[in-house]
């Protein structure tokens, strides 16, 4: 076991003063979550420099978490919209909110989203390093590793608590995701900028090559490294290549490293993977990476489905779960299509908590279980008050049964209610 609580004074104090909440919360043993981060199976997302952040826990067995991204982009800008649609991936029950922004003025947008929300945030500095370059001018393959750990200082000491970086993407797997054998490529932006900056100049990817300067910076502010997957795959017929479990290797490897330096880590996964390769991928993953907190992107379960990939990607989440994925991050009906309104956030963080239900249902975990007896216990008794309680979205009940909200039974059957019809039999 590791002596994180040594190495980063910033965990240990955060621990201190939030681990019997945390333990109340999850229902775990303070003993349990300890231990946990120790062994690196557990991060706790927190940024001392976020104020007022909630600090959560990722990994099993404490409660499967969901993350919504939102952020603006070059084509679509609106600096208010995506505090709005921040306010509306919180109230739909999002653990966490990345940032992704890619337009305006990126500095300015984080400050606002780390002052309204006390849910951890998490970002991709390498965003706004592209950005400065792009906007400059200038060619990507001109960054200097000095731009890249700049901002990210600079984004610890603003708050931010954990960070997408592709510290796993090397020389040697830029060039096997570029190759034309890949039916997608390379489909994440962070990784692609990396992958190209490499590929030009020659070099290995500067987050592997200054890996120990990016865990001074994490250990200080305990930002959790989220371990990029720069060579996800973009398509179903991708998952599984070379070029994918080159970088996991790579990911399980840095993740030892970090943790033995006192920086906790979460892997990120997959992607677009088929539904009969899900749980393989999910249990090959966590034992390439030492069982650390898996993060995945769905998975996606088909790629034919633009305006529903939320779903496509529940259905791969779900599974996932079952199979030792931690936390989960949207997709929304815009996904592939377009920036996500604030109607894609709400349905996109419904999904994805769904699925975590699913998961957890399926798992068979303690507080999946009673929330699932909550409701039959109040279809049974037609006690609409008790499904509200007992379900995932409490507000739509009231919504969908606006119209008929004074009758006894609802309106799919009206008089002709089976619960109602057995519910005053009069059996002898
Ligand atoms: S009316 Fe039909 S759908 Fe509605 S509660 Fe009764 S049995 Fe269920």
């Amino acid at each position: 076991m590791s002596d994180i609580f040594a190495k980063n004074s910033a965990l240990k104090a955060l621990l201190d003063a939030h681990l019997d909440k945390l333990a109340s919360e999850e229902g775990l043993s303070p003993e349990a979550i300890t231990e946990a981060i120790a062994k690196g199976t557990m991060v706790l997302l927190a940024n001392p420099s976020h104020k007022n952040v909630k600090p959560i826990l990722v990994g099993q067995p404490s409660r499967i978490k969901v993350n919504a991204n939102i952020g603006t982009s070059p084509l679509c800008s609106n600096h208010e919209n995506e505090m709005e649609k921040l306010d509306v991936a919180v109230e739909a029950g999002a653990d966490t909110v990345m940032d992704l922004s890619i337009a305006g003025d990126l500095d300015a947008i984080r400050v606002d989203m780390l002052a309204r929300s006390s849910v951890p945030l998490g970002t991709v500095p390498m965003y706004a390093v592209g950005q400065k370059i792009i906007d400059a001018g200038r060619e990507i393959s001109s960054m200097s590793a000095d731009e890249l750990f700049e901002e990210v200082e600079r984004q610890a000491v603003q708050g931010v608590d954990f960070m997408t970086l592709h510290c796993g993407l090397s020389y040697r797997g830029a060039q096997m995701g570029a190759e034309k054998t890949r039916a997608m490529g390379i489909v994440s932006r962070g990784g692609s900028m990396l992958a190209r900056w490499m590929l030009e100049n020659k070099k290995e990817n500067p987050l592997i090559d200054h890996f120990d300067r990016l865990i001074e910076i994490a250990r200080k502010w305990n930002v959790t490294l989220s371990l990029g997957d720069g060579l996800r795959p973009g398509a179903g017929v991708d998952a599984g290549d070379a070029a994918q479990m080159e970088e996991v290797i790579n990911l399980g490897q840095l993740q030892r490293r970090a943790l033995a330096e006192g920086v906790q880590c979460m892997i990120e996964g997959p992607g677009h993977v088929a539904l009969n390769l899900v749980k393989t991928q999910i249990q090959g993953i966590k034992t390439l990476t030492n069982g650390a907190p898996l993060y995945v992107l769905g998975p996606l379960t088909v790629d034919a489905t633009p305006g529903y990939d939320h779903i496509s990607g529940a259905i791969g989440g779900a599974l996932g779960v079952t199979a030792g994925v931690d936390f989960l991050c949207y997709l929304t009906p815009a996904e592939h299509l377009t920036l996500p309104d604030k109607e894609d956030v709400k349905a996109g963080v419904m999904a994805s908590r769904i699925a975590a239900h699913a998961g957890e249902v399926a798992l068979g975990t303690p507080r999946a279980k009673a929330r699932e007896a909550a409701m039959n216990k109040a279809r049974r008794a037609l006690d609409w008050e008790g499904m509200k309680q007992a379900a995932l979205d409490p507000a739509m009940v009231d919504k969908r049964r606006i119209q008929h909200h004074n009758e006894e039974v609802c309106a799919m059957c009206g008089k002709f209610c089976a619960v109602k019809m057995l519910k005053e039999a009069k059996i002898v």
